[in-house]
C-alpha cells in the first residue's frame, strides 16, 4: 500500500520535509497541514522591521508543493494520538499516518516573563513570528517621535534564531541613526555572551557608537518583568521607560508538540539526531525550532537540512535499508548595516545518536576585514534567502 506521510507546519521544516519526502518516495502520499496561506518568512524580517523591505517580499504560498502533488489541507492540527497513529484537525475531521514529521516552530512562553501575556505583545510586540507583529513594530517605530527610546528585552538561550536579536539591534540603531537621531536603542540581556558578539560589538562601535547600547546580564540586563500599560521594564536594579518595547519573550516548542507527547519538560522536543524521529513517541519525527537538537541552532537553515534528513531516512527505512548517519551544517548571516553582513558556520555530525560540532571546521566572519568583505556576505545573505524560500516552496 501507498505509505501516508502526513507533516504539521508548513514553514521552512515542514514545507521542505514535504518536497522532499515526495521526491525520495514518489509513491507515498504526502499531506501538509497548515492553517495559514501565506507563510512569512522570518528570515530578513528584521530589513522590514528597519524600513528597508516590504513585508510581502517575506510571503510564500503553497501552489509549488500542490504543483508536484502534495495534498495541503489549510486546517490546524488540534492533536494527535500517537498509539492510533492519528491526526485531528480542528474542522474535526482524522487523518491517519505511517509516519508524522512535526515542525510547528515555537509558540510563548505567556506569563513567563511577568506581566508579558497575549495582550501585553499588542502594545509592546514580540515580532518574533513574522507577521502582523513585525508590521506592529515597523509603525511603532515610525510613529515614535525623535528623541525616543526603544528598548528591546532579549531572554536566555534556547530561542528562535540566536543571533536574531542583535541583528534587528543593528538593523533599528541604522534607522535610529539615519531617520531619528536623537533616538536611542537599549538592549537588555538576559545573557553575558551572545552569537557573533564580537562580530556584532566591533560593528555597534563602528557605526552607532550614540545610538546603541547593550546591558548584559552582569550589570543587571536581565529584565524580570514588564509593565505594559506603564510601558515600563524591569531589571533586578532598574526600571526602563520605553518609547517602544520590542519584547523577545521565553519560547517553547509549538503547543502540538506537547499534545502529541513528544515535548519533554523543558518544553522542547528530545530526538534521535539520526533521523530526527522523537525519542518519546514512535512514527512521530520533530524537525526545526521545536527540537532539542543543540549545537545546530534553531534556524531556517537548520530546519531545511534536517527536513532533508528526515524525509531521506524514511525512505531508506521504507525501503528496508539501513540508517547511516550524515554530516550537518548550519550558516547563520546577520546584516549589521543593511549592506554589510557577518556569519558564523558550524557543522555537525549525528554519529552515534548525538550531535555535536566537528573540531577545527565552520567559524566566524573575520574580524577588522576591508568592508569589501562584509558587502560580499550581505550579497551572499540575499542569495541565500532566494535559494532556500525557492528550494522550499518552489
Ligand atoms: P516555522 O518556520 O515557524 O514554521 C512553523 C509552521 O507551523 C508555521 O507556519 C505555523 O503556522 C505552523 N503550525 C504551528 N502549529 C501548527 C498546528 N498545530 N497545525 C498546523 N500548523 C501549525 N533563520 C535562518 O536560518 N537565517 C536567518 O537569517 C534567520 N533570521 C531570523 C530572524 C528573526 C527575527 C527570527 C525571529 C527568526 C530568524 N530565523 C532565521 C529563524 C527561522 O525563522 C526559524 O528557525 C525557522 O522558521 C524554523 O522553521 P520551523 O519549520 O521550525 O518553524
Amino acid at each position: 500500500a501507498q505509505p501516508k506521510i502526513v507533516i504539521v507546519g508548513g514553514g521552512f521544516g515542514g514545507a521542505a520535509a514535504a518536497r522532499f519526502v515526495k521526491t525520495y518516495v514518489p509513491g507515498a502520499s504526502v499531506t501538509l497541514i497548515e492553517p495559514q496561506a501565506h507563510y512569512t518568512a522570518c528570515p530578513f524580517s528584521n530589513l522590514v522591521i528597519a524600513g528597508l523591505r516590504s513585508l510581502e517580499a517575506q510571503q510564500f504560498g503553497y501552489d509549488g508543493l500542490k504543483a508536484i502533488g502534495i495534498k495541503v489541507i489549510g486546517d490546524r492540527a488540534d492533536d494527535v494520538d500517537a498509539p492510533a497513529r492519528t491526526v485531528t484537525l480542528s474542522s474535526g475531521d482524522t487523518l491517519s499516518y505511517d509516519k508524522l514529521i512535526l515542525s510547528p516552530g515555537i509558540d510563548i512562553r505567556w506569563g513567563a516573563l511577568e506581566g508579558y501575556d497575549e495582550a501585553a505583545a499588542s502594545i509592546m510586540p514580540h515580532a518574533w513570528k513574522a507577521g502582523p507583529q513585525t508590521s506592529l513594530l515597523r509603525e511603532q517605530l515610525e510613529a515614535m517621535p525623535d528623541g525616543g527610546t526603544v528598548i528591546m528585552s532579549v531572554p536566555t538561550a534556547p530561542y528562535r534564531c540566536p543571533p536574531g536579536p542583535y541583528e534587528r539591534a543593528s538593523l533599528i540603531a541604522h534607522y535610529l541613526k539615519t531617520q531619528k537621531p536623537a533616538s536611542k536603542l537599549i538592549i537588555l540581556d538576559a545573557k553575558d555572551e551572545f552569537s557573533k558578539q564580537p562580530l556584532f560589538l566591533e560593528a555597534w562601535a563602528e557605526h552607532y557608537p550614540d545610538h546603541l547600547e547593550w546591558i548584559g546580564a552582569s550589570d543587571f540586563g536581565r529584565v524580570i518583568s514588564v509593565d505594559p500599560g506603564a510601558m515600563t521594564l524591569s531589571t533586578d536594579f532598574d526600571t526602563y521607560d520605553a518609547d517602544v518595547a520590542n519584547v523577545i519573550p521565553p519560547q517553547k516548542a509549538g503547543e502540538i508538540a506537547a499534545r502529541a507527547g513528544v515535548a519533554d519538560q523543558t518544553g522542547w522536543c528530545p530526538i534521535n539526531p539520526v533521523d530526527f524521529s522523537s525519542t518519546l513517541q514512535p512514527d512521530v519525527y520533530v524537525i526545526g525550532d521545536a527540537t532539542i537538537a543543540a549545537p545546530m541552532p534553531k534556524s531556517a537553515f537548520s530546519a531545511n537540512l534536517q527536513a532533508k534528513l528526515c524525509a531521506l531516512q524514511i525512505a531508506r527505512e521504507l525501503k528496508g535499508e539501513a540508517l547511516a548517519p550524515t554530516i550537518l551544517a548550519n550558516t547563520c548571516y546577520s546584516y549589521v548595516t543593511p549592506g554589510a553582513a557577518v556569519s558564523i558556520t558550524g557543522v555537525y555530525s549525528n554519529e552515534g545518536g548525538q550531535l555535536s560540532s566537528i573540531e577545527g571546521s565552520g567559524g566566524l566572519s573575520p574580524a577588522g576585514p576591508a568592508s569589501s568583505v562584509r558587502a560580499a556576505e550581505a550579497a551572499e545573505a540575499e542569495a541565500w534567502f532566494q535559494q532556500i524560500t525557492q528550494q522550499t516552496f518552489g
